[in-house]
């Protein structure tokens, strides 16, 4: 198969391992700038236009979209969806799940359980705010932000209004959230390939750290799921319409509660920690599910 990987930057571990993985079984792999794709728009006729020819040739596509880049890669990966090319994420699916507050509404319906938010418009009224999600402390987290940047802790009634003032004076949109405490700054990212986890990891943030991203310089060990926590991944990745996704939750006293769902999860986390083969899961989900 011609697989693309859609990506800006050709020396990521994860584009490396897809590359390697793809190429053992015979596929020839591709790493495609999409800011460097032409979308040309025809009746009846999509196409994209890349450096000095047609991408009319591809079977399948894996985006692995940046978050700075969103709209643009998303606009590419709808092309290559009206080429009727294989897609493991669609522009959709990638579009939902960038936005905090849609994809908690959409999980929530899904019978998901997740820390009580609240989006407020009105921010004035900051103690009614903090009552919702049922007292300090509390977390405030910025709609667009990734890697734990834009989370914050307001351990204070005065704290959470100081921020919420502060992002309002930004013009930045926000949720508050109840600190789930229990949790003690870890927190679990399930990788999911064709709905189903194959592999998961426990992230510990660095000492005095509630965040455990490894971004912020938390450490990952593998870990097996509960019943309750794997079906907490699949239902994700099935509301959201990602069937490879990295589903991180907290884990709490009344059980797994669901934080976000990653539409480009890295291998390289979850790979060393679990010592698993992930590149090759989503290269033989792709083989099972293109259609020729
Ligand atoms: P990002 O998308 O920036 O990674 P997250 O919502 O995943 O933002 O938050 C980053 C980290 O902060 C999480 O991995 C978790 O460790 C911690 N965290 C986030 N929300 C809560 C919460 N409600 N209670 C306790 N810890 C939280």
């Amino acid at each position: 198969m011609n697989i693309v990987i859609l990506s800006r930057n050709a020396n990521l571990y994860s584009t490396d391992r897809l590359v390697e993985e793809g190429e053992k079984r015979g596929h020839k792999i591709e790493i495609i700038d999409p800011l460097k794709c032409d979308i040309i728009i025809e009746k009846e006729k999509p196409s994209i236009y890349y450096k000095d020819r047609y991408l009319d040739y591809v079977d399948a596509i894996i985006p692995r979209i940046g978050a700075s880049v969103t709209f643009y890669g998303c606009a590419v990966v709808r092309q290559f969806e009206m080429m009727n090319v294989f897609t493991t994420a669609s522009s959709d699916a990638i579009l939902r799940s960038r936005d905090k507050l849609k994809s908690l509404q959409r999980l929530s319906k899904a019978g998901i359980g997740m820390p009580k938010t609240v989006f407020t418009n009105y921010s004035r009224d900051v103690e009614e705010v903090i009552e919702h999600v049922g007292g300090v402390p509390v977390i405030i987290k910025l709609l667009e932000g990734t890697q734990g940047l834009g989370v914050v802790l307001a351990e204070s009634k005065n704290a959470a209004e100081s921020v919420l003032e502060a992002f309002n004076g930004l013009e930045a949109r926000v949720i508050v959230q109840e600190f789930i405490a229990e949790a003690k700054g870890a927190d679990l990212r399930a990788l999911v390939v064709d709905g189903n986890v194959v592999g998961a990891m426990k992230r510990q943030g660095k000492e005095g750290e509630f965040r455990s991203n490894l971004h912020r310089g938390g450490n990952a060990e593998i870990i097996k799921l509960s019943e309750a926590e794997l079906l907490v991944a699949q239902k994700a990745s099935k509301a959201l319409k990602l069937p490879v996704c990295g589903v991180d939750m907290l884990q709490s006293e009344r059980g797994p509660l669901l934080l976000e769902v990653n539409s480009s999860p890295g291998l390289e986390g979850i790979e060393n920690a679990t010592g698993k083969n992930i590149a090759k899961s989503i290269m033989t989900y792709i083989e099972r599910n293109y259609k020729y």
